[in-house]
């Protein structure tokens, strides 16, 4: 049976499933006070995890690379998740799974000391851009601010390290804009808040090579791109190129592949979606009507 406020969401927390409103984090654990913790983010599309084994072997990475453990393999991290989902009902989900440092012994601040956390949680599928926004192409900023610098901290560890993101989230709104990508210090574009570029030029596509996560989707893009064999390079991208470019898209878990038709107030082209842009953001949601890169959920109760 599930619980009645289920589909708002389920979280893992202490080894129970509870409704996603009641989980709640000790106050000191250092992943809330120290934002010390790493996560990744899967979805659930028709009742299908997608790339379930690949978010969980790049979660497994990323708890490596800040000297995580926990006592869970990826079977039993898979379990839980699927769990989450299951429990909660939803067809189409976010699943975060996420890794905290956990709460230091009293009276120490040595990170060894600390027992590492896991949660997890289901909510409804979450949108980066509404339908209006995915359809006719999203504004863009370039931002000023710059990324934190990959020499900082590894940007293909996902973090919590999201004030810079955030702050070029408030001034997109500032300047009339929805989104923001952020710069390094040589000015190449990195990456914007929970989104990675690519631009298209003369039939070619190129995406940040360094100074960005590197995205599910955007790993989908580079084999979707393979099978229909556009060109695509991994390499720097000036802020020029991408404001010259023939089409722009963003690729995110939460929406896919979805066009930018403006940036910095000026249209991409002519400021409709681009072609290639329409053909990968199709194939990409006809593919997620198979069975491609999908593991069934068997659910508790059926809908
Ligand atoms: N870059 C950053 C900083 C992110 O946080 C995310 C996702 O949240 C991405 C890129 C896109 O990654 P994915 O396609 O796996 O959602």
């Amino acid at each position: 049976m599930t619980l009645p406020s289920a589909s708002d969401g389920i979280a893992f927390i202490d080894g129970a499933y509870v409704p996603i409103a009641e989980a709640r984090i000790p106050i000191l654990d250092r992943g809330f006070v120290r934002s010390d913790a790493t996560y990744d983010v899967a979805h659930v599309w028709n009742g299908r995890f997608f790339r379930l084994r690949d978010h969980i072997a790049r979660f497994n990475a990323s708890m490596r690379g800040l000297r995580m453990t926990l006592p869970l393999d990826e079977a039993q991290i898979g379990h839980i998740l699927t769990e989450c989902v299951s429990r909660s009902g939803l067809r189409d989900a976010y699943v975060q799974m996420t890794c905290t440092r956990g709460v230091p012994p009293k009276g120490t601040r040595d990170p060894r000391l600390c027992e590492n956390r896991f949660y997890a949680f289901a909510q409804p599928f979450v949108w980066l851009a509404n339908e209006e926004q995915r359809d006719r192409g999203l504004s863009m900023i370039i931002s000023d601010i710059r990324r934190i610098p990959a020499e900082s901290i590894d940007p293909r560890i996902k973090n919590f390290h999201w004030l810079d993101l955030t702050m070029g989230i408030f001034e997109a709104y500032d300047r009339g804009a929805t989104v923001v990508v952020l710069s390094d210090a040589d000015g190449n574009v990195t990456e914007g808040p929970g989104f990675n570029i690519f631009i298209i030029k003369d039939g070619a596509l190129a995406t940040p090579d360094q100074g960005v996560f590197e995205g599910m989707t955007r790993r989908c893009v580079l084999e979707l791109s393979r099978e229909l064999g556009i060109p695509c390079d991994l390499r720097t991208v000036t802020a020029a190129q991408v404001r010259d470019a023939d089409e722009v898209f963003i690729t995110s878990t939460a929406g896919g592949i979805m066009p930018v038709t403006t940036i910095d107030a000026r249209p991409v082209s002519n400021a409709s979606v681009g072609g290639i842009t329409m053909q990968l953001r199709d194939l990409y949601w006809a593919r997620h009507r198979t069975t491609w890169l999908g593991e069934p959920i068997v659910y508790r109760t059926e809908p």
